[in-house]
């Protein structure tokens, strides 16, 4: 095991194994975002939002943000480097992440991907410049998750060669939506498509909303979403048409097109695959906000980490001085296993981000096999990656007591502005659901179709057979687990082989035990399909969360092996073996109620599991140094004021003058 303490853990190749092959984008930022682009605490929302969209036009330009977009109108056609622009972004100020992801990744991006050539020539080097700022207007008050329905309605009418565009109701008006209230010029509008009296299905449009002098255009009703819990620097609202004329050619028409007589034509036949094939075509947003949560995580562990190794309470009466935080098993057993699972979070985004990159950044035809794989692997890892943000910030809230929640410290503006990640860019619970059906595509024989499920069962019939389908290193890890010897009780936990048999193997009980439901389901319930599969929902969201859980174990196992350096990958692999163990751990009672683990290894798992915390306690300072955050980002009071404190409170004790230690 390697010694931090010795020097033998050498950071700059723990940071290169992190940065991975985005790195001089991570150092671009490093270098050019200084203290301006911080958070300002206590600002009010009408401020935060000025400050807001002035740095995002001061956003140097070698930052590449915009790099998604094709060199021709101002990108780099790097689609990974834009997506780790943003989590970097994510580390400096959440709003500022936000507002940049509405403008080049919703708005811009759904331009680029639902648009075709003159859309692009017109429109995308304003876009990517910043000069037109846009919205992307998807969500309604009365529909969210089931975007399929939505009710704002665009009809054609042949005579003017317009659309009409048209909220019927209060529920179809558009809300949440980012850059509306205050800075939107244009908005791609998402409604019902009506021609020659046929419905068409969900398409978009790009509509003008403001005039040059930021005024609402005749027929369009701009509101505030008002105040909001976080992410004051984003300026959220809501737009309703009163039948707004669109001309016939601001129809984003790559999927979908209407002649001059009405006649509507689309390479897609089905409405519905349609539909989901243009979401999919928008999966870069929900990869970029799984990776900015893991930043902010990654930025409230190094605050909670470093205040744990500066701050003192309560002595012992063998020691001179009061008892380091970290030095604590509690404080251990709080930090280090969800240090260890963003570990596996990353190398899980990391391996994402570079399918993404392969599979949208080249120039021939999209594989329609691997674009479901990613939309459920993206769906997933989001999933996973906001709700342990939201956890993880939570308890290094609490980790640094009450100065974890003075907004100097950084970590309320984290917890604020991240808590809403569960929701956006589609609702964790929904987006399992994807995953899990993806999962039980395989099965459908079984028990018939999955229409039970709703309009969402067209992705998962995209995504064959993805059940044990390898991640990454699929040779490696099938040598690992095929060398397990049959009996558990002979097998160290620690051996990765068994580990990695003990997630595949929880995720396919599961799978065959939701099956298997579903089968019987099917037998009794027959003309109640929605019974058939809401009695299951529980137990199908176990099986996603599986999935995913072995998605990231494998994908950190691939890290490890990519490792060159010996010590990095001796740290890295008790790191992995805390984040395996740990997950066991939370699961026993599942591992224990199926006889997968005797009740002595059960317990055996929670030593094991002590014995970790103790050996990574020294490396815990290295685990988050190899984020490689600059010091001035953290932008936390307390790293710089504790040391300060505690050596004049240690120089009072030395003095004994006991009077003179403070409350
Ligand atoms: C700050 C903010 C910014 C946003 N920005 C934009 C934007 O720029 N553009 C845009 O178009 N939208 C935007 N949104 C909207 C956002 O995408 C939606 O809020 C989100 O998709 C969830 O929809 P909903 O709010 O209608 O929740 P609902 O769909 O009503 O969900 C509510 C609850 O019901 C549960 N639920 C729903 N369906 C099921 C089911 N089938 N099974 C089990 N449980 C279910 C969910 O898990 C959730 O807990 C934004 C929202 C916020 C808050």
């Amino acid at each position: 095991m390697p010694d931090h303490a010795s020097g033998r853990i050498d950071l700059a190749r723990l940071q290169e194994v992190l940065d991975g092959p985005w790195a001089e984008v991570r150092n671009a930022h490093r270098k050019h975002l200084d203290a301006r682009f911080l958070p300002v605490y206590g600002e009010t929302g009408d401020q935060a939002r000025e400050r807001i969209t002035r740095l995002l036009s001061e956003l140097p330009v070698e930052l590449g943000i915009a790099s998604a977009f094709p060199t021709e109108y101002g990108g780099r056609s790097d689609v990974g480097g834009s997506i780790v622009a943003t989590e970097m972004l994510a580390q400096v100020d959440l709003s500022l992440m936000v507002k940049a992801g509405v403008q080049w990744g919703l708005f811009g991006g759904a331009v680029a991907a639902l648009g075709t050539r003159r859309h692009h020539d017109a429109y995308l080097r304003d876009i990517v410049s910043g000069r037109i700022f846009g919205c992307f207007a998807m969500t309604e008050t009365g529909h969210g998750s089931d975007v399929q329905q939505l009710r704002t309605t665009c009809t054609y009418d042949p005579r003017t060669q317009t659309f009409d565009l048209h909220t019927p109701h209060e529920a179809a008006r558009k809300d949440y939506i980012g850059n509306a209230a205050r800075d939107g010029r244009m908005a791609v509008v998402f409604a019902q498509l009506l021609a020659n009296g046929r419905r068409h299905g969900v398409h978009a449009w790009l509509v003008p909303i403001r005039d040059a002098q930021g005024k609402p255009l005749p027929g369009v009703t701009i509101g505030d979403a008002g105040a909001k819990a976080g992410l004051l620097g984003v300026d959220n609202g809501r737009l309703s048409f009163d039948h707004v004329q669109v001309p016939r050619d601001m129809l984003l028409d790559r999927y979908g097109r209407v002649a001059e007589d009405g006649t509507y034509s689309s390479p897609i036949e089905n409405d519905s695959r349609r539909f989901f094939t243009m979401l999919g075509t928008l999966v870069r947003g929900r990869v970029s906000v799984g990776g900015a949560a893991s930043a902010a995580t990654r930025s409230a562990l190094t605050i909670a980490v470093r205040y744990g190794d500066i701050r003192r309470q309560f002595g012992t009466p063998d020691a001179e001085r009061e008892v380091l935080l970290n030095d604590y098993l509690a404080h251990q057993r709080k930090l280090l296993p969800a240090l260890a699972t963003t570990y596996a979070l990353h190398f899980a985004q990391a391996e994402l981000v570079a399918a993404l990159d392969e599979v949208q950044g080249g120039d021939g035809p999209v594989d329609e096999h691997r674009q479901r794989e990613l939309e459920s692997r993206a769906a997933g890892l989001k999933a996973a990656q906001t709700w342990h943000a939201t956890r993880t910030i939570q308890m290094c809230r609490e980790a640094c007591g009450g100065a974890g929640y003075l907004s100097e410290n950084r970590l309320p503006s984290l917890k604020a502005d991240t808590d809403v990640f569960t929701t956006f860019e589609g609702d964790n619970t929904v987006l399992l659901q994807l995953v899990a059906k993806g999962l039980l595509t395989g099965h459908r024989d079984e028990f018939g179709s999955l229409d039970g499920w709703g309009r969402a069962s067209f992705v998962a019939e995209q995504v064959r057979e993805m059940v044990l389908e390898r991640t990454a290193a699929r040779s490696l890890i099938e040598r690992l687990v095929s060398a397990v010897p049959g009996r558990d009780e002979e097998v160290a936990v620690t051996d990765r082989g068994w580990q990695l048999k003990a997630f595949e193997d929880r995720e396919r009980h599961l799978l065959d035990g939701a099956v298997r439901r579903l089968r019987n389901g099917a037998a009794t319930k027959k003309d109640r399909p929605f019974d058939i599969f809401n009695d299951v929902q529980d137990h199908v969201l176990a099986v996603a969360a599986a999935h995913v859980d072995r998605v990231a174990l494998e994908a950190f196992v691939a890290g490890i092996e990519d490792t060159a350096d010996p010590a990095v990958r001796a740290l890295l692999s008790r790191v992995c073996d805390l984040y395996a163990l740990s997950v066991i751990e939370a699961h026993k009672g599942w591992f224990l109620e199926h006889g997968r683990l005797t009740p002595a290894r059960s317990k055996a798992i929670t030593g094991v599991v002590n014995g970790l915390l103790k050996e990574l306690r020294p490396h815990m300072r290295t685990l988050v140094d190899g984020f490689a955050i600059p010091d001035a980002w953290l932008h936390a009071a307390i790293l710089r004021e504790e040391p300060r404190r505690q050596e004049s409170m240690a120089a009072h004790d030395a003095a004994g003058d006991p009077q003179a230690v403070p409350a």
